[in-house]
């Protein structure tokens, strides 16, 4: 992938974003996103698909993800791959910053309630800044795919983990301590005389 398709796929230019909507196709890579192998390792490159909406400033983004992601099963502690596929949305509003002026000058406490009002309302989209007329996607991309860590990997949902005696993975096939009885904990130990024993060898 070139460098400049993938500035395109994760920056694009407000300008470009039309009432028609911009596409966005492509892959981008883990480092692309600013993933580290911490957040999650991933396998090739994500494959990007997203649909953008610019409403007088306000940017949203919808979208899929797909890809692989390597995880460790918290049963077996095996590594297993796990795809990918989730829907984006999110929501780019101008920094503060970069609006000069408030649009409308209203008396400000009309102006509160209609704020906390809309607060209440609004569904809680994913909200994000953007600066001047350029969008950063990949943060918003990023933390997406960290969201979508599942609390408890599993490789399957009826992975046998570890035995807890053997450790053997249970998955791979049943271990000797089912089979056989359990391991007396009392040994007995017989005892001999060694003087006995030194004698009778002669
Ligand atoms: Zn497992
Ligand atoms: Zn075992």
């Amino acid at each position: 992938m070139q460098v400049g398709a993938v500035m395109e796929l994760l920056r694009p230019l407000l300008a470009d974003i039309t009432v028609d909507g911009l596409s966005l196709v492509g892959e981008a890579t883990a480092e692309d996103l600013g993933l580290t192998e911490d957040e999650a390792v991933v396998l090739g490159p994500l494959a990007v698909s997203l649909e953008l909406t610019n409403v007088e400033g306000l940017v949203a983004v919808t979208g899929v993800l797909e890809g692989t992601v390597v995880r460790e099963c918290v049963r077996c502690l095996k590594e297993y791959e796990d795809p990918l596929a989730f829907s984006v949305r999110a929501a780019f509003v101008p920094e503060p910053k970069s609006v000069p002026r408030h649009p409308k000058r209203v008396d400000s406490r009309t102006t509160n309630t209609k704020l906390v009002e809309a607060e209440q309302v609004e569904e809680p989209d994913d909200q994000y800044q953007y600066q001047g007329n350029q969008l950063e996607l990949a943060p918003m991309l990023r933390e997406h795919i960290i969201l979508s860590a599942p609390m408890r990997p599993l490789c399957s949902d009826d992975c046998l983990g570890l035995c807890p005696r053997c450790k053997k993975n249970l998955n791979e096939g049943p271990c000797q301590c089912s089979e056989e009885p359990p391991i007396p904990t009392v040994r007995v130990i017989q005892v001999t005389n060694r003087k006995a024993g030194g004698s009778s060898a002669s």
